[in-house]
């Protein structure tokens, strides 16, 4: 490789991967660079059903690992570390690393994705570990043949119950609504579990804990927004699957973006800095799904490559 890239590709997730692919696949010297390992948010799914290809459906973490496979099979290559500094106004774009290394490039593809939304509930930084968890495939197996609550109405929450109703005891899943947003197939798959429970319109107030040195979760105190009534449940572990916040602090000053840090960039992915792309879930748009950031991440990447040729 030169002594910088033509393309460099911020995010390892589906849109990062496939940008990747696309811009080895147009033989530009691509360079992707991901925080932990390839798949992004994707990679803590348990299963996937709605990505063509794979008719019995796929785990995030295998689909993240052969997205990049096939990246690096044109030629892309990966770097890992925290990116800790950005320059992207200049023709020669920059960015810097947390362990120091410089890396540059004609055209950058943002594409970091987003991270789980916290709720706010007091102690809930600190009770995470211990009880509380943003990744149900990640932590699930800590609370086999336990009780725990599951927090949301989306994919996330559904798909989480689901992988968590087959290894835990019980599962409560409370909804701040009376209906969820999950896809009608996980919502009727649910609702044949036998030991999946639903609070409908509630909300967590408080998370509640051992009295012990080791003060783990016990379980949780929800609220009826109906009745106004309130209620404790007792459990081991409380999943929160609340949505996403966007990773884009980096950014803010540099992309233009609307009030909750999505990147402002059409369906051509273009940004408001010259040379510089916006793929996937960080970008505002109206449907998020490994689908659709990975079409994003295509774009891109044909948007970079015209953008150098015309440099
Ligand atoms: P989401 O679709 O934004 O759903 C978030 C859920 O959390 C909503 O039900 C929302 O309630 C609830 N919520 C938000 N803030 C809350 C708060 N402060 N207190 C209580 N509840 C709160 O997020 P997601 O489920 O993480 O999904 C994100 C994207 O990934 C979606 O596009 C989804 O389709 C996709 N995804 C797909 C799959 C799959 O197909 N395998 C799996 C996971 C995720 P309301 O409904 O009342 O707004």
């Amino acid at each position: 490789m030169k002594d910088r890239a033509d393309v460099m590709v911020l995010g390892g997730g589906p849109a990062g991967c496939t940008a990747a692919l696309y811009a080895a696949r147009a033989a530009l010297d691509t360079l992707m660079v991901e925080k932990l390992a390839p798949g992004g948010q994707m990679a803590t799914t348990d299963h996937v059903d709605n990505y063509p290809g794979f008719p019995d459906g796929i785990d995030g973490f295998s689909l993240g690992e052969r997205m990049e496979q096939q990246a690096s099979r044109f030629g892309a290559k990966t770097v890992y570390g925290e990116i800790v500094r950005v320059s992207l106004d200049a023709p020669v774009k920059e960015i810097e690393l947390a362990d120091g290394a410089v890396h540059r490039a004609g055209a950058v593809i943002v594409a970091p994705g987003a991270s789980p939304r916290e709720l706010g509930l007091p102690r809930e930084r600190e009770l995470r570990g211990r009880g509380v968890s943003y990744c149900a495939t990640c932590d699930g197996a800590f609370y086999r043949g336990k009780d725990v609550c599951v927090i949301g109405g989306g994919d996330t929450a559904a798909v989480d119950a689901l992988f968590l109703s087959r290894i835990c005891r019980q599962v409560v899943l409370i909804h701040r609504r009376d209906t969820m947003r999950a896809a009608k197939a996980y919502q009727l798959r649910l609702q044949q579990q036998e030991n999946v429970e639903f609070c409908w319109d509630s909300v967590a107030e408080e998370i509640l804990t051992q009295q012990d040195a080791a003060g783990k979760v016990s379980g949780v105190r929800i609220r009826n927004l109906k009745t106004g009534e309130t209620r404790e449940i007792a459990c081991d572990g409380l999943f929160i699957a609340a949505g996403n916040v966007p990773n884009t602090a980096l950014f803010r000053g540099v992309l233009e973006m609307d009030d909750a840090g999505y990147l402002l960039a059409g369906e051509d992915t273009v940004t408001s800095l010259p040379g510089v792309f916006a793929a996937g879930d960080a970008r505002k748009k109206p449907l998020r799904q490994i689908l659709t950031a990975a079409s994003d991440g295509a774009v891109a990447a044909t948007m970079a490559e015209e953008y150098l040729l015309q440099e």
